[in-house]
């Protein structure tokens, strides 16, 4: 973590609580949770599958509302809000990356990034090359997603959370479908992007990820099982799985 970065991406929860279904078939995904992540951390969130990673996360990043408990997210308090103004809060502060890079099919690398330039009024369409190049991809941008390899797919979805220039990059398996080395430059992007002040939330299964996280944060049965902060976070190079 560079000293001159403003820190971002802070993150409170307390006793929050999600439920899927209703009578016998409810699902607790999220049961009485408390976490705080400092602005300007790297966290790994580990756990079983089915354990409510992927609806921490939604809910922190004001994709889903929890049922109970108070969220507190870059210092946006969004327990309580309408679902309108819960939208307007991720259009401005967070960015999200998928296992599956969730790209638009008819649109290349370079429209990709400037739709949500767009849609959100954030960023300017400019801006989709400058990131396009940060990424190393500029000689991609007319590409389709069906023409680039997965992580090269991977980075344009990276390009395109990072558009609207946000406090909070929360990133759910972003390596689960790369192989190790491939998987290993978008570590380094995520933690390039983290040293520049942004908070990163990063849901993995793989535990060697959490070499890299200042703060590891383990779930279980939809519950905070255990929270580590570590000192001496590695580089990303030296993640091995
Ligand atoms: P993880 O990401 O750790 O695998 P999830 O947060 O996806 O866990 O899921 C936690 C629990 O909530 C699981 O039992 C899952 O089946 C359930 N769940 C998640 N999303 C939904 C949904 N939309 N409807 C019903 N159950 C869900
Ligand atoms: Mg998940």
């Amino acid at each position: 973590m560079t000293t001159t970065a403003k820190l971002r991406g802070g993150v409170l929860l307390r006793g929050v609580g999600k439920s899927y279904g209703t009578g016998d078939a409810t699902v607790h995904a999220l049961r009485d949770v408390d976490l705080d992540v400092e602005p300007g951390e790297l966290a790994v969130v580990l756990g079983p599958s089915g354990s409510g990673k992927t609806t921490l996360l939604n809910v922190i990043g004001g994709i889903e509302a929890a049922d109970h408990g108070r969220i507190r997210v870059a210092g946006r308090e969004l327990t309580g809000q309408a679902p309108g103004s819960l939208s307007g809060f991720r259009r401005r502060h967070v960015g999200f990356v998928f296992q599956f890079f969730n790209l638009i099919a008819t649109l290349t690398a370079r429209e990709n990034i400037e739709v949500v330039a767009e849609l959100t009024g954030r960023g300017d369409r400019g801006r989709a090359s400058e990131l396009l190049a940060a990424v190393g991809l500029a000689d991609r941008a007319d590409a389709f997603p069906a023409q680039l390899s997965g992580g090269e797919q991977q980075r344009v979805a990276l390009a395109r959370a990072l558009v609207t220039d946000p406090d909070l990059l929360l990133a759910d398996e972003p390596t689960g479908s790369l192989d190790m080395a491939t998987g290993r430059t978008i570590l380094r992007l995520l933690q390039d992007t983290n040293r520049e002040g942004l908070g990163v939330l990063m849901v993995t299964h793989n535990a060697a990820v959490a070499a890299m996280a200042h703060r590891v944060v383990t779930m279980r049965d939809g519950r905070v099982q255990s929270v580590v902060r570590q000192e001496a976070p590695v580089d990303a190079e030296r993640v091995n799985w």
